[in-house]
């Protein structure tokens, strides 16, 4: 019998880095970690990244957008790549993915560095092994 394919991460996404996800109100939040993280690495303390960088956001504090509409730190490449914030980190495995696994084809829909010619089940699989590995 022969065994099943197991699909890895990079399997079914590969970043193009086109910076479409920087761009646009995506309500980038930060969690205390990241700002924390994120000012050490640009050389600043905690509150003044979260005013000078932030803006709230349903009481949260989320990434600012530049004129140009990208996050505050895209500049053709995430500038805070090494630090960036959780949620960027985690994309696309995200626990969307789960509650919904359609998400997955909707999200490639914007994202072409989602593959979409996976099937429902072997996405779930590997979002799902994915978050255990981070949570
Ligand atoms: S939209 Fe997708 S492919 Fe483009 S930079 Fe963002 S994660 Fe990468
Ligand atoms: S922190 Fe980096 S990866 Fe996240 S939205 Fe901003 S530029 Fe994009």
């Amino acid at each position: 019998m022969r065994s099943k394919h197991i699909f890895k991460p990079e399997d079914i996404f590969k970043c193009t880095t086109c910076g479409d996800c920087c761009k646009g109100y995506g309500g980038t939040f930060v969690t205390k970690e990241d700002i924390y993280a994120i000012s050490e690495y640009i050389k600043t303390d905690p509150d003044s990244f979260v005013s000078k960088y932030c803006t709230i956001s349903c009481q949260k504090p989320v990434l600012k957008q530049g004129v140009n509409k990208y996050c505050i730190f895209w500049d053709k490449v995430c500038t805070i790549h090494p630090v960036k914030p959780r949620m960027c980190r985690q994309w696309p495995f995200i626990k969307n993915i789960i509650a919904d696994v359609d998400n997955w084809y909707v999200m490639g829909g914007i994202c072409p560095g989602i593959h979409t010619d996976i099937p429902p089940a072997d996405v779930l699989e590997c979002v799902a092994r994915e978050l255990s590995k981070k949570s």
